[in-house]
């Protein structure tokens, strides 16, 4: 059966199509990164400061810029699991929306954990299973990531300890079952394991706890053992890097198509589904100066990128990481509890916040409830419950459907599908049962939490 262009709703490519290098894109941009300082002598940081965390090849890879970094074989062949994931055309959207504009978009939750999480994941297990480590530790929020790395470890033969923010080891019991069957080892954050997980208990006994915290407690751990690593699952160049396979893969499916998007959309936490899914296709913005309309989406309950400063500011909240130029609501910045625990992050990554600034993407924060009710809607017509976090993603692209249909105008919008929500159904069950709150976020409260970086 010969399917017409416009009968279709998938886009794949064959297995054999899956991109084998990952697009650096410090090799194209204008301003160069500002260099991450140290925290203790707030001098640019050296390889050999980053080798307690991190094997050296991903410390080369944060700091390359070779264009092209070759994808290991071991690494595609696990890719090949579950990518080349699909390019998908929301034709009952547009139908329902009565707008002229082509709506797609990259699903990443058909992976093994349901997000794109694992593009990360394997890789970084990868390096450091061929650098002799026996354990990556980490934090986890939602457990998205918790998740990806115990898979990861699994394959790789790593042991895997994996600190999960109180409130969500508690309210999220299925991802913690689910890192357990992969083999991982999941302690509620804070814990008395750790120097500083006693030191947060000692002054608050019944902590919710936080992912500045769990960062600091998995830190700490990786940096006592040889042959322990730590393991972070954003905000990083190396993670972005590796998220690129994304957006490489939807440019060769946009280019059988013969079509190129006008507008991408992507949620933005630490900012690597976003990059991964933008980063090729700017490439021919930095090069060929093309232009494309790029929108990173965050809650307006965290609105880092919209109403943050550009400054050096930690990755954690007690003070243990590189200070990194970004964007940032500050390290003391405590997000409301909002459902989209993967965007609850107080900064961003550095390649996303310079491109911010440099003008080669735009930034938009809109509140949780409306995020819910583009994203019941999506789900109603497409049949796929987004991840709380890609309820942000959904929700601007249908603003941009919207706006086209006002216009009149037939672009292409493309946004990234980051993650399925099915064992995220409690907020929708609160959505559907109105229990969801909007979070106002004033003026002063966001100065006061600036005012105190100050490193
Ligand atoms: C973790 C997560 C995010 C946010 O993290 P980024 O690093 O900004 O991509 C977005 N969507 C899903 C489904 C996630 O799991």
């Amino acid at each position: 059966m010969n399917l017409l262009e416009e009968e279709k709703y998938i886009h794949v490519l064959d297995q054999k199509e899956i991109p084998d290098s990952w697009y650096n894109i410090q090799a194209d941009i204008k301003n160069p990164l500002k260099p991450p300082l140290h925290p203790a002598t707030k001098q640019p940081i050296t390889l050999e400061d980053m080798m307690p965390l991190f094997p050296v090849s991903l410390i080369e890879q944060e700091m390359s810029r070779e264009k092209w970094i070759n994808i290991p074989g071991e690494v595609l062949d696990i890719y090949r699991i579950w990518r080349p994931t699909p390019l998908i055309r929301a034709r009952r959207l547009e139908k329902y929306l009565n707008t002229p504009a082509k709506i797609y978009y990259k699903y990443e939750g058909v992976s093994p954990t349901g997000s794109h999480k694992p593009n990360s994941a394997i890789a970084q297990a990868y390096y450091n299973k061929k650098e002799g480590v026996k354990k990556i530790t980490t934090e986890t929020g939602a457990g998205q990531w918790g998740s990806s790395l115990a898979y990861a470890c699994s394959l790789f033969d790593l042991e895997c300890e994996i600190y999960m923010v109180k409130v969500s080891y508690h309210q999220k019991p299925y991802r913690k079952t689910m890192m357990q069957m992969f083999g991982a080892k999941v302690i509620p954050s804070p814990s008395n394991l750790t120097e500083a997980g006693r030191k947060i208990l000692s002054e608050h006994s019944n902590s919710p706890g936080s992912l500045g915290i769990a960062i600091s407690e998995a830190i700490e751990v990786a940096v006592k053992d040889e042959k322990t690593k730590y393991s972070l699952g954003s905000v990083l160049n190396f993670v972005l890097l590796h998220q690129t396979i994304i957006g490489l893969e939807a440019k060769k499916q946009f280019e059988k198509l013969g079509i190129k998007p006008d507008v991408l959309i992507g949620s933005v936490g630490g900012g690597s589904n976003f990059a991964g899914f933008v980063f090729p296709f700017l490439e021919d913005a930095l090069t060929k100066n093309e232009k494309i309309k790029v929108i990173a989406v965050e809650p307006a309950a965290c609105p880092t990128l919209t109403r943050g400063k550009f400054t050096y500011d930690f990755g954690d909240t007690v003070g243990m990481t590189p200070l990194m130029p970004m964007h940032t609501l500050g390290h003391n910045f405590v997000p409301s509890p909002i459902h989209a625990g993967g965007l609850r992050y107080h900064g961003a990554a550095p390649l996303v916040s310079q491109l911010l600034l440099d003008g080669y993407i735009q930034a938009k924060a809109y509140y949780q409830n409306e995020c819910f009710k583009s994203a019941v809607e999506f789900a109603k017509l497409q049949g796929i419950i987004p991840a709380p976090e890609s309820t942000h993603a959904v929700h601007a692209a249908i603003q941009e459907a919207i706006q086209c249909r006002e216009n009149n105008q037939e672009k292409v919008i493309c946004f990234n599908l980051s993650g399925h929500g099915h064992l995220d159904l409690s907020a929708y069950e609160a959505y559907l049962n109105g229990q969801l709150e909007d979070y106002e976020l004033t003026d002063e409260e966001i100065q006061k939490n600036l005012e105190k970086i100050n490193v």
